[in-house]
């Protein structure tokens, strides 16, 4: 295989990314400034050295000088420990946290498929029952920050009935975020509003 159908079978693993797509990256790169391939490269290399996944809400996080297994949101007990805002993936965090939410997060890594029996398989469902019990003393109240997706909401409904057992009070979001949204493109507004009308 030649390095251009090699790269190419490389970036049509990427999420989104077909083969038309794949092949004008390697087009781009073969036409790019050295440099800027060098660039890449070396960003990719250090993105698996310089890069830790937080031990409790399972983000990836850029390493900090101490040995600290937690990310910063997860290190800073300045921060509200009794609500805990459950997402789909990292990039939905990055967008609460511009609505001003100051509670604590765990991401689930995905939704579960609507014909799925086995919902272990496609997120973190028993570290999220881990943290939650063993957090069960400050721990007041659990958001389901899903999309507002098919997907999203049949997530949602599985975290209902698994997590309605426990204590912890379960909310999901409110009127504001539109049918067929992500949480990834909703502005803050919308989240702050949404997380106002929670319910
Ligand atoms: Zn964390």
């Amino acid at each position: 295989m030649s390095p251009i159908d090699k790269l190419t079978a490389l970036f049509e693993r990427f999420p989104g990314i077909g083969p038309r797509q794949a092949r004008r990256f390697v087009q781009y790169l073969l036409t790019a400034n050295p440099a800027v391939r060098q660039e890449l490269a070396e960003n990719i290399k250090a993105l698996g050295a310089q890069t830790n996944q937080c031990k409790k809400c399972y983000r990836w996080y850029a390493k900090n000088d101490g040995s600290s297994m937690l990310c910063n949101i997860c290190a800073d007990t300045h921060r509200d420990q009794s609500t805990l805002f459950i997402v789909e993936k990292d990039a939905d965090i990055d967008n609460v946290e511009r609505s001003g939410f100051k509670g604590l997060y765990f991401v689930l890594g995905g939704t579960i498929p609507l014909a799925s029996e086995e919902p272990t398989k496609y997120i973190r469902l028993n570290p999220l029952l881990t943290r939650i019990k063993n957090e069960a003393s400050v721990l007041k109240e659990v958001i389901l920050g899903l999309s507002a997706t098919t997907e999203g909401d049949h997530t949602r409904q599985i975290l209902q009935e698994t997590l309605q057992a426990d204590s912890v009070k379960l909310s999901s979001l409110g009127r504001g975020l539109s049918t067929g949204s992500e949480l990834e493109y909703a502005d803050p507004d919308t989240i702050q509003q949404a997380l106002g009308n929670r319910h």
